[in-house]
């Protein structure tokens, strides 16, 4: 049995939203060994819609319709998915209530149109929306399976949770038993990364390991398949150290939702100690990264924003000798800085960044160049340079620069 995704919008074909509820479908539906190998993006278009059912059911029995039932005219959805099917369309008078007393209450006035959201496919059931009005349809007819599901990501991703997925379980099971862990690295380009954990994994079998970039960090997953629960186990545990192995320095945590930021900020709490910055380049990005994690105020109390030479003399202390005599973009300054910041809040570290964001050059080094300093609490001060690709552009000198300093 295979399964086809169609997505419907306008904005999709023309490529001014990108489509991220196919993909996530077809994440979920290859999790559960479902295949989907044929996609297609139409227009809000009740032709094309039709059209694309119709081709949909000659390869596949359980076909999802994802997008377009607003209460808009340009919505055009549930109706072309009614004709295609040769079917009405019902309302559900419970729900219709519900969305006339939610407008009252928020004191909007209703379109008259807005009863299409309390329409379902006739022959098939309502499916709920715990976050939006309109509800999906889950139509089942002749081994045909037709899923409609509304467009907005939120409500896409909510009702795939909370009404698809627990019914395609129930249907099909769960497919294969697949166990996996992500680990996350930093400062290793990807083919590099995934060659070298490929020699190191290459004695195992019944596994398989991905990784996927994103803008601080790459993830590497380690799958495990069709194996009893405490095999799995330690089958991931053998695989982790291999790479480990080999990946030390550039591993930073465990876990899809591990940010290098988190890791440094817990560390510290768990420590007890506390950190600052002095940041040029970065212009208080360092700060800010620290910030956006909740319980940052146990590591972190405040720090420097010293973009211009007089700004790290005044405010840091630093003497304009180490400056005149060694640049601003140097070991020497990037040094001075993350000492002087540690000691005026009497943190336990101090970290600095001074680069060179490009485009222009500075002092004669091209955007990229970077140095970092770290400065502890009675220990000497390191420094760090960094050459970042200049056609990585500004904003990514400055985020990385801020991920290697974490990683420092
Ligand atoms: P609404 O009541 O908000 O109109 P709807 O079900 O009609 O709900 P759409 O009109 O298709 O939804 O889209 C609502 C929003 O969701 C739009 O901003 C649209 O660009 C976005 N959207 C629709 N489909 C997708 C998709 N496949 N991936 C990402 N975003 C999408
Ligand atoms: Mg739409």
């Amino acid at each position: 049995m295979d399964a086809e995704i169609i997505a419907v919008g306008t904005e999709l074909v023309l490529g001014q939203v990108t489509n991220t509820n196919g993909p996530l479908l077809a994440r979920t539906l290859s999790a559960m060994d479902i295949k989907a190998p044929h996609q297609v993006t139409v227009m809000d278009d009740q032709e094309q819609i039709v059209a694309a059912i119709n081709s949909a059911r000659q390869r596949a029995s359980l076909i999802f319709v994802c997008g377009g039932l607003g209460p808009t005219t340009d919505d055009v959805t549930l109706k072309s998915t009614a004709i295609a099917l040769g079917t009405g369309l019902t309302t559900d008078d419970q729900h219709w209530e519900w969305i006339k007393e939610t407008f009252k209450a928020r004191r909007i006035k209703m379109l008259p149109d807005n009863i299409q959201q309390a329409r379902y496919l006739t022959g098939g059931s309502p499916l709920a929306n715990p976050v939006g009005l309109a509800l999906g349809s889950w139509y089942e007819h002749d081994g045909l399976q037709l899923v409609v599901l509304p467009g907005p990501p939120a409500e896409f991703r909510a009702m795939l949770e909370k009404s698809v997925k627990p019914r395609l379980v129930a249907k099909y099971g769960t497919g294969r038993r697949i166990s996996s862990r992500t680990l996350n690295f930093l400062g290793r380009p990807e083919t590099q990364l995934m060659a070298e954990i490929e020699a190191a994994t290459a004695q195992f079998s019944d596994m398989t390991v991905t990784s996927y970039v994103q803008p601080s960090q790459i993830q590497v997953r380690i799958n495990v398949y069709d194996l009893p629960l405490a095999q799995a186990n330690d089958l991931l545990e053998k695989v982790t150290a291999a790479i480990l192995a080999v990946e030390r320095p550039y591993f930073f945590g465990f876990g899809d939702k591990c940010t290098l930021v988190g890791e440094v900020v817990k560390l510290l709490t768990a420590q007890g100690k506390t950190i600052t910055g002095a940041e040029s380049l970065t212009g208080g990005l360092f700060q800010s990264t620290v910030c956006s994690v909740p319980g940052a105020s146990a590591v972190f109390r405040g720090g420097f924003v010293t973009y211009a030479a007089s700004a790290k003399e005044r405010l840091l202390g630093i003497d304009p000798a180490v400056i005149a005599g060694h640049g601003v973009v140097s070991a020497q300054t990037a040094a001075q800085m993350a000492e002087k910041s540690r000691e005026r809040l009497d943190a336990d570290f101090g970290l600095s960044f001074t680069g060179v964001a490009g485009p222009d050059d500075l002092e004669g080094q091209p955007a990229g160049t970077v140095w970092l300093g770290l400065a502890r609490r009675g220990q000497p001060s390191q420094t760090r340079e960094l050459h970042l690709a200049a056609y990585l552009g500004r904003q990514e000198i400055r985020n990385l620069s801020v991920q290697y300093g974490l990683q420092m």
